[in-house]
């Protein structure tokens, strides 16, 4: 399996970067989050050669404009991709969303990708599993409930293999020295002390991570 860096903080020509993230997994069709520009998000998509016609699921972690900002852009090109939100969405940002599911509990949108739904008690972020042959895939947006608690929840469905996304303030590093791959990206604050364990990878639009 392919995930593709559509949208992050950090890109070089001819990518544009911005505040936020979107990765896409094209076997699936299915894209995480869509970055805080839809132009830019565009742009980056028609670089990578990913048609707005062929998404069929956009999985949402959560409402802030840096992960749902390019959501319309995609829409008015193709209305009928299926979005998926948590139970904590901004139901104001909903409006506009022809079709659209609340995830409540961890739903499986596609063969061995699962949907979190909110974790514990933080209900307004979710984030996305890829089973893999070496274990569960993480991608998370911006980790508000704490990385730590997103690894606890996914060690659920087995051994965590990868983590890729937004870290956040997560500070905790010896939490992801068994996990085979990590990509910090986005709003990763301790992004340099990450990148100096042998397991990172660094994370900029047009990387693509191969997940077997
Ligand atoms: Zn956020
Ligand atoms: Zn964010």
């Amino acid at each position: 399996m392919k995930i593709v860096i559509v949208y992050d903080n950090v890109a070089t020509d001819p990518f544009k970067s911005g505040w936020g993230f979107s990765c896409y997994i094209k076997e699936k069709q299915i894209l995480f989050d869509t970055g805080d520009n839809g132009r830019a998000l565009l742009h980056n998509m028609e670089l990578l050669g990913i048609d707005p016609m062929e998404i069929k699921k956009i999985v949402l972690s959560h409402d802030h404009f840096d992960h749902s900002g390019g959501l319309k852009s995609l829409l008015e090109i193709n209305r009928d991709i299926e979005v998926f939100v948590p139970e904590g969405f901004s139901r104001f940002k909903l409006r506009g969303i022809r079709n659209y599911r609340i995830v409540v509990d961890p739903l499986e949108i596609s063969n061995g990708c699962i949907v979190s739904g909110g974790i514990d008690k933080h209900k307004f972020e979710q984030f996305l599993m890829l089973r893999t042959a070496k274990g569960i895939a993480i991608i998370t947006g911006c980790a508000h409930p704490g990385l730590d608690n997103i690894l606890g929840f996914a060690e659920r469905f087995g051994k965590v293999h990868a983590v890729i996304g937004g870290f956040h303030g997560f500070r905790d590093i010896h939490l992801l020295e068994g996990i085979d791959l990590v990509v910090p990206c986005h709003c990763t604050k301790y992004k340099k002390e990450i990148m100096e364990m042998d397991n990172s990878k660094s994370c900029q639009v047009g990387k693509e991570i191969v997940l077997e």
